[in-house]
């Protein structure tokens, strides 16, 4: 007797679930793609517990009929292909036939639906347990509900995060679907319970113009700003709107791609968005992107990923090059310009700007005149000759040379050779170990603004501001609703200095974004919020800096030396020894 058997059905389905339903986020991604399939007008998605308790999707699409439901919830059963050759030009979202099958294995899930000219009927599939068909009064289209996921499966069910994740994934899930079928108009309402009235986080009414949809989802202020991009090589096409570059994120979260109205990750196509970024943009800043695709059918192949996230072109160089072509000539035709360009007039004395440094009283430099400024010469002082330098060395090591260069290096002689310093890593992350250092100490110093500022942010961002104002308050910020999809900001922390506090405020919120989808806890999400007011506050690339500002930030270098956090970001500084000098000039 052989060992091999073929395996039972459900054992099967249960196989299959795990690839196809990771967590609630899946479960909302299949269901609007069914909905999406059924040729809707509207789509209406509710979740209990970011998804975990509850999610129910309706649509008023074409509706499966009645004699149908029990093959609906089959495997491997589908009204979308007959034979493998349709395969290679799928025009639907769906095509495996496993995902309501799957996702009754692993839930109880919930049919009800009616076609046009058929009665309505309902089933339930319990844990695998496929019910009867029962006649229902549902009106035309499909309601489809998923309760308690994973119930039945402990070992996934503990795998799933806090509902605050699990909700942050799901919303995820919604949002991109949304983006890509901007002429189907869609809401989504959460609660916290099912005795919970909830809360409609989302309500988009069909527009023919995506902006109109980018809008809607992310504030009128970012659809305004939006640049347009469009361009056809003559067998494929690429359609969007890209931000301008002092638009930058922190986070990747508008980075949305999308293929025949599915949305899709690609390393290689944000590599060319990078690419057309190149020199616009702050080292692990992240430009805004939404681009559509448009290629023949046998030109990609959707059937590579069992969440069908991902997808293979035929010709993935011809997508890079259009890519970064379209963007390119766009941005040298919109005559795009960048903050990283030095301002042309000389920016007001830093003390003014950041309070942390009028703590230090300009300092007598008896070097300065012997050290020219950038501006005059691109010189670098002449160094004493060497019997002199060993003699003078201790001295001049205990009061370190400093000089700004191009705006944005300082280079500092040291004992050992010669340090360049990065002026905006530096200065964030000193700003950050202050913030940190206040916070703790619970003496952050917080400075009300006079005139509180505006703000529009797109219901995610709103939704973050109520779960986090107390992260928010605590890191110096006071950030209260004014009504609709408006807040005011009526504080910052004084180490912020004069940044906007709106643009603070954004820059957390984005930050706060990123990690709570994640799965950060308290801490993490506090260290974001630092991290994200001292890089919005730090000095930056391309600000003149005077000595004085200069010998201030090279002095309180030793804080982020001596300081025991682990680095952020970028290197704050590069050092060239003297060994290095010496043998790159063959002197040994
Ligand atoms: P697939 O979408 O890959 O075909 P599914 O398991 O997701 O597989 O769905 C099975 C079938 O159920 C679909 O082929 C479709 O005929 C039907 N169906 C599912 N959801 C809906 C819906 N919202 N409206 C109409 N038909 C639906
Ligand atoms: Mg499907």
């Amino acid at each position: 007797m052989g060992r091999i058997h073929q395996l039972p059905m459900s054992v099967v389905n249960r196989i299959a679930a795990g690839e196809v339903v990771e967590r609630p986020a899946s479960v909302v991604k299949e269901l609007l793609e069914n909905a999406l399939d059924a040729a809707p007008t509207r789509i209406d998605v509710a979740l209990e517990q970011g998804g975990i308790g509850l999610v129910r999707v309706v649509d008023d699409g074409g509706g499966i009929e009645a004699g149908d439901l029990p093959l609906a919830v089959t495997a491997h059963a589908t009204s979308k292909l007959r034979v493998a050759e349709d395969l290679e030009r799928i025009g639907t979202l769906g095509f495996r036939g496993e995902a309501l099958a799957s996702i009754g294995e692993v839930s109880r899930l919930v049919i009800r639906s009616r076609t046009p000219d058929g009665t309505g009927a309902t089933i339930t599939v319990d844990g695998g347990k496929v019910g009867e068909v029962m006649p229902d009064g549902c009106a035309v289209g499909t309601t489809i509900e998923v309760h308690q996921l994973f119930g039945n499966v402990p070992a996934r069910r503990a795998f799933l995060r806090a509902a605050q994740t699990e909700w942050s994934h799901a919303s995820e899930a919604f949002v991109r679907t949304a983006l890509a079928h901007p002429g189907v108009a869609f809401s989504l309402s959460h609660s916290s319970s099912s005795a919970d009235k909830g809360r409609r986080v989302h309500d988009l009414p069909a527009t023919q113009a995506w902006r109109t949809r980018i809008a809607d989802l992310f504030g009128p202020a970012l659809g305004d700003r939006l640049i347009e991009v469009e361009a056809d090589d003559g067998e494929v096409s690429v359609h969007g709107f890209v931000g301008r570059p002092e638009d930058d994120m922190a986070s990747t979260r508008l980075q949305h791609l999308f293929v025949g109205g599915r949305p899709f990750r690609d390393r290689s196509i944000l590599h060319a968005v990078q690419e057309a970024y190149r020199g616009l943009l702050l080292s692990g800043r992240q430009p805004i992107v939404f681009l559509s695709f448009d290629l023949p059918p046998d030109a990609v192949d959707v059937n590579v990923h069992p969440a069908k996230m991902e997808v293979r072109f035929r010709e993935p160089s011809r997508l890079y090059r259009l890519v970064l072509a379209s963007l390119r000539s766009r941005f040298l035709a919109g005559n795009v310009t960048t903050r990283l360009e030095p301002p042309r007039i000389e920016a007001p004395p830093i003390q003014a700007r950041l309070p942390e440094f009028a703590a230090f009283a300009p300092r007598a430099t008896p070097w300065e005149s012997a050290v020219p400024r950038p501006a005059d010469s691109a010189a670098v002082p002449v160094p004493a000759p060497a019997w002199e330098r060993d003699e003078l060395r201790q001295e001049v090591v205990a009061d370190e040379r400093a000089v700004q260069m191009h705006d944005r290096y300082i280079v500092v002689e040291s004992a050992d050779g010669i340090e360049v310093i990065d002026q905006h890593a530096l200065h964030e992350r000193l700003l950050y170990e202050k913030f940190k250092a206040s916070v703790e100490a619970g003496g952050l110093e917080v400075q009300p603004l006079l005139v509180p500022e505006r703000l529009d942010l797109d219901p995610a961002a709103l939704e973050l501001v109520e779960e986090h104002a107390g992260t928010l308050q605590r890191a110096g910020m006071r950030v209260e609703p004014f009504g609709g999809s408006t807040v005011i900001v009526t504080s910052k922390p004084a180490l912020a200095g004069d940044a906007p506090a709106s643009e603070l405020v954004r820059e957390v919120l984005d930050r706060l974004a990123a990690t709570s989808a994640a799965g950060g806890g308290a801490g993490m999400l506090v260290d974001e919020v630092l991290h994200g007011l001292a890089c919005r506050a730090a000095i930056k690339a391309g600000n003149r800096l005077s000595q004085a500002e200069v010998d201030a930030l090279v002095r309180d270098r030793r804080i982020v030396r001596e300081s025991h956090h682990c680095p952020h970001g970028r290197p704050t500084s590069l050092t060239l020894s003297r060994q290095d000098l010496d043998r790159q000039f063959r002197r040994t």
